[in-house]
């Protein structure tokens, strides 16, 4: 059987015909549509001789045995957030459905080939993103924050999990899955508007960017908004605005695809009728280089500083969250550069914004490199997200080039 990449644009069709509505996609991690999602998964992979396994954290195996032990993993996921969009996440896995049928048609693979579908990448439904990647990488380090973990409607996340068959306590027994794992593949789409601004179908993903999440607390004194003349006040809200349109600065100096967002400040007293006393600013920061990263995180701190002293304000700053950049192997962003070159004419190579289960498994030591296909407008997380269908089709070739090199090298 060779590559019919026409073959998974039509099933991802049917998956989207399966699993969403009127909104968009449905395929929230935990839940009955994500169940059928995999069990639409299990039939369409049954051909292949694979053989399906569900590890300890929920992710979905199928393995092709091949002469060695060592292991080509591709991967992706099939859950999705609500009202989500038709390809995230499952284009990987439906693409690498067609790629294990084309290897299987040709008999005993070099090495084991196995597509895994990462249980909960999104954290839709309890707000923890990566679950079945981080506990199958062995970073998982957040179990007593898990069990508290509730949804909308008040179920524990221990409990939803169990009706699903995964418990919480042996989910980082999915470690062994990586054991003999030589190299992981993953196919996604862009999400951004890069590509499509570039004209390109295809990249190829450097990394994901390492995030910096901070909250910066302005001190003022609240006053009278009619009896306060203009120099006398001390506005908590001058400095966040001061520090917001800094930004712009800060990452344009930093360069490298550099972002920063104050995505949310809360002013109290929070009436039209007084200077604001207190403003707490967030504030992410993402770059794919640590150095860089840190500089701009040391320029957004001199820079409150500054417009505190110009104000005469105070304000504190405290860490929310971290994570390192994420580089994939240079190696394998060669071959997937050969093999976006070889079925699109030009490739390109670019940082990722978002996180995505293959920044856990290389953080685990597995060779990894990541495709981008480009979104349309940019959008995903919406049901307007879309990408063109001859560019999914090409999309397809390369992860099935790609997956060909790599395994001529294992
Ligand atoms: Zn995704």
């Amino acid at each position: 059987m060779s590559l019919d990449p026409a073959r998974t644009v039509a099933e991802l069709e049917e998956l989207r015909a399966l699993t969403g509505d009127e909104n968009g996609a449905q395929r929230v991690a935990w839940t009955e549509t994500w169940e059928t999602a995999r069990e639409f998964l299990r039939a369409k992979v049954a051909g292949t001789g694979a053989v399906e396994e569900i590890d300890q954290a929920g992710n979905q195996w199928f393995t092709l045995r091949g002469a060695s032990d060592r292991a080509l993993l591709i991967g992706g996921h099939m859950d999705s957030v609500p009202n989500g969009g038709w390809l995230d996440g499952c284009l990987n896995v439906l693409a690498g459905v067609e790629v294990l049928r084309r290897i299987a048609a040709e008999g005993e693979p070099p090495v084991t080939v196995r597509l895994v579908s990462w249980a909960d990448e999104e954290g839709a439904r309890f707000g923890r993103s990566l679950f079945g990647s981080s506990a199958a990488a062995g970073s998982m380090a957040d179990q007593d924050e898990l069990r508290q973990l509730r949804d909308r409607d008040g179920v524990a996340l221990p409990d939803a999990l169990r009706e699903h068959g995964v418990d919480l306590d042996g989910a980082l027994a999915a470690r062994s899955q990586l054991g003999n794992a030589a190299a992981y593949l993953e196919l996604h789409i862009e999400q951004g508007p890069v590509l499509e601004s570039l004209g390109l179908p295809l990249g190829v993903v450097l990394g994901t960017f390492g995030v910096e999440r901070s909250r910066f607390t302005w001190h003022g004194q609240a006053a009278h908004a009619g009896s306060t003349p203009m120099d006398r006040r001390r506005d908590a809200l001058a400095g966040a605005a001061k520090l917001a349109l800094d930004l712009r600065r800060i990452a344009a100096e930093a360069g490298g695809g550099a972002v920063c967002t104050s995505g949310g400040v809360v002013c109290r007293p929070g009436i039209v009728t007084s200077v604001v006393e207190t403003a707490e600013q967030l504030l992410d920061q993402r770059h794919l280089d640590a150095a860089t990263l840190a500089s701009m995180l040391a320029a957004a701190r001199e820079a409150a500083d500054r417009f505190a002293a110009e104000e005469d304000l105070t304000v504190d700053w405290d860490r929310i969250w971290r994570i390192e950049p994420i580089l994939f192997d240079e190696a394998l962003v060669a071959l997937a550069d050969e093999a976006v070159t070889e079925v699109a004419g030009a490739s390109h190579r670019l940082p990722s914004g978002p996180l995505h289960d293959a920044a856990e498994v290389s953080r685990a030591g597995v060779p990894t490199v990541m495709l981008f296909v480009q979104s349309l407008r940019g959008l995903s997380h919406t049901k307007l997200e879309d990408t063109k269908r001859e560019h999914l089709e090409l999309s397809v070739r390369a992860l099935d080039r790609l997956a060909d090199k790599a395994l001529a090298r294992l």
